[in-house]
């Protein structure tokens, strides 16, 4: 059975208080959930899963593993499995022997932790390559050793950090979405950290965005990406980011793919002439750079133009518009999201 996972306002200080790495962590897991913690370098990921796993403990707050406090129990007893992004096999064992390995002090006979060693190396397709060493492998089927020894004792909790992020770039897709379809399969509650956000968007069912140790918004991928709760998000995710225009004490957002040839946006929308200077082609898509104005300061903003509009963009003025819908407002002072200002749209 799936059990969840909380924490109640958890603080972590380092240097005698200097460095807050968690700055008051509230945060619950539903049963079986895939979430995803996304935040730059240095915002407190790690630590939060040290945490959770028992590797550190809190300067305050609770954790909370399937509805017992685990405060003071130790990482074994929380029955949680961690992958780390340097995951070290053993070089002169077989993937068996690696796999078998965490058994070894659970005090079961030989013939049960080979059994429970080839489940989780069956969960994971790694049946026909028992008897390899680690170097007689690829990196893929390295990590997935790795995930196969993290899950034989199997635990309540699956703590992924960055466990991709030794993959190269393809290897990464598929490893990805190997890691899914298996957590969907074996429906073990998962949280997984990571600081790219294609990764964040593809696996979690939830992304929590973090920066400097706190919590700015929890949501489905899409609500995240659609309705960022302030600024920060608004930056943090998508790739160019969202474009943002100061408008009085308002800034107003629009994402890239948003701000198109007016012509090509239908109903009710906000034109804005766009001094278009540079346009960058990356496979199929247009990136059209230029400033703004017109619409609150002059601002350099991005478009980017699906390959489906193929109509030539040259350097100059154009009108470009977005849909009024799309708009997204945030207080310039907190950067939280503000209520719409009234802006001047056209039909058709
Ligand atoms: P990255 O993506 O770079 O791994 P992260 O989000 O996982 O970053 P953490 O490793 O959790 O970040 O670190 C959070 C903050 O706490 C950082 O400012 C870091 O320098 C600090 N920190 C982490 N561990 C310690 C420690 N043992 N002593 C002092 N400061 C620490």
């Amino acid at each position: 059975m799936a059990v969840a996972v909380e924490v109640r306002g958890l603080r972590k200080k380092y240097d005698g208080g200097h460095v807050h790495a968690l700055d008051g962590i509230d945060l619950a897991t539903a049963e079986g959930e895939y979430l995803v913690l996304l935040g730059p370098s240095g915002c407190g990921k790690t630590t939060l899963l040290r945490t959770i796993a028992g590797l550190e403990q809190p300067t305050e707050g609770e954790v909370v593993i399937g509805g017992s406090i685990v405060n003071g129990l130790p990482p074994r007893a929380r029955r949680v499995a961690m992958v780390f992004q340097s995951y070290a096999l053993y070089p002169h064992k077989t993937v068996l022997g690696n796999i078998v390995f965490p058994l070894k002090a659970e005090g079961l006979d030989r013939t049960a932790r080979e059994k429970q060693a080839r489940w989780a190396a069956d969960l994971l397709g790694l049946g026909e390559l028992l008897d390899r060493r680690p170097r007689q492998l690829s990196g893929g089927e390295r990590q997935r050793v790795a995930l196969a020894r993290a899950m034989v004792r199997d635990p309540q909790v699956f703590l992924l950090d960055e466990p991709l992020s030794n993959l190269d770039a393809k290897l990464r897709a598929s490893a990805r979405d190997e890691l899914k379809r298996f957590q969907r399969r074996v429906g073990t509650t998962t949280i997984y950290v990571t600081h790219d956000q294609a990764e964040a968007m593809g696996l979690g069912d939830r992304i929590v965005v973090i920066d400097r140790g706190r919590v700015r918004q929890v949501g489905h991928p899409v609500e995240v990406y659609d309705d960022p709760a302030d600024t920060f998000v608004a930056r943090f995710i998508g790739s160019p980011p969202m474009n943002l225009v100061r408008r009085s004490s308002t800034l107003v957002g629009f994402r890239p793919e948003h701000l198109l040839p007016a012509h090509d946006v239908a109903g009710e929308k906000v034109v804005l002439p766009f001094a278009v200077d540079r346009v960058e082609h990356l496979s199929g898509d247009r990136h059209v750079y230029g400033t703004i104005s017109g619409f609150g300061e002059d601002t350099r903003v991005i478009s980017r133009l699906p390959a489906t509009l193929t109509e030539p963009i040259a350097e100059g003025v154009h009108d470009f518009a977005v849909d009024v819908r799309r708009l997204r407002f945030f207080d310039e002072g907190t950067g939280r999201r503000a209520d719409p200002m009234p802006v001047t749209t056209t039909h058709g």
